[in-house]
């Protein structure tokens, strides 16, 4: 699938417009856009401290652009999420599981339900022993997170963000956001939560941006890749055409070599 181009905001899930984000004087994003048709995976790649995260915040409203608009559904976000009425259903999935040690995975992945909606607690029980079933984790409602390897983690983190219901009265499918998905998994768990990545998407019939330093991440869970740095997108188009275009960036990245446009900052 490739860009939605000339699309109208309505038509695409995300739409950044000459977003600038600056933290005091750092400026960590500059004259920044971007389009994301509905139901496209799209992966943002750049080295670290580029600004990745920080886009995903933004998409999320948990932080708001310093200059430029974001609109979700062709919805501008100009309050953060926790001050709209009627937010747009996005979900993201933190770098880190943050599982709640002391509570078993049950707890931890109906947490939200629990405390937010008039759910019963056998509902609430079914709903997440559906959403467990879905990311692999059929039965291991009962244990805690210190009983699970790190890949299994990752996984109830997925369930975390998928156990709410769509709400009746937003039209518009999730928007699913994830964070360095794969980091630090070994290649067979890295594979596992690439299936789940697009199994999860598809599930919520939802849009997904992945950010990933990892390839197969990339190859394997998205459609269309977007370069990101010095605060801008340097390149972008579909993983086939990221696998072989000679954009100095992008071959810089691919090879993991420390020649190229790409340098540390200094100072
Ligand atoms: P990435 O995810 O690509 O590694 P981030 O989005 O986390 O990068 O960070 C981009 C830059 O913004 C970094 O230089 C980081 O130090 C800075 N930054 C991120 N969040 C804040 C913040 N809340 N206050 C000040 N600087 C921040
Ligand atoms: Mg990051």
């Amino acid at each position: 699938m490739g860009r939605p181009s000339g699309a109208a905001a309505e038509e695409l899930a995300i739409q950044v417009r000459d977003v600038d984000l600056r933290f005091g004087r750092k400026s960590v994003l500059t004259n920044l856009n971007l389009d994301v048709g509905i139901g496209q995976k799209v992966a943002i790649v750049g080295p670290s401290g580029t600004g990745k995260s920080t886009i995903l915040r933004l998409l999320a409203g948990l932080l708001l652009p310093s200059a430029g608009c974001i609109s979700l559904y062709g919805r501008p976000q100009t309050y953060l999420r926790e001050d709209q009425d009627n937010p747009t259903d996005v979900r993201l999935v933190f770098q880190s599981p943050a599982l709640l040690a002391s509570l078993s995975v049950a707890e931890n992945v109906g947490f939200i339900l629990r405390h937010s909606q008039q759910l019963s607690p056998a509902d609430v029980r079914a709903r997440v022993s559906r959403v467990l079933e879905e990311v692999g984790l059929k039965g291991i409602e009962d244990l805690m997170p210190g009983q699970l390897s790190g890949g299994m983690q990752k996984r109830v983190s997925f369930a975390r963000a998928l156990v709410e219901e769509p709400r009746s009265d937003n039209h518009h499918p999730p928007i699913l956001l994830f964070d360095e998905p794969t980091a630090g998994l070994d290649p067979v768990a890295c594979t596992r939560i690439e299936d789940m990545i697009v199994k999860t998407t598809e599930f919520a019939g939802g849009t997904a941006v992945v950010v990933s330093h990892v390839m197969s991440t990339v190859l394997r869970a998205t459609d269309y890749v977007i370069m990101l740095y010095g605060g801008c997108a340097q390149w972008e188009g579909s993983v086939k055409e990221f696998e072989v275009t000679d954009n100095p960036y992008v071959r810089q990245f691919r090879s993991a070599s420390l020649e190229g446009p790409m340098q540390p900052e200094v100072g």
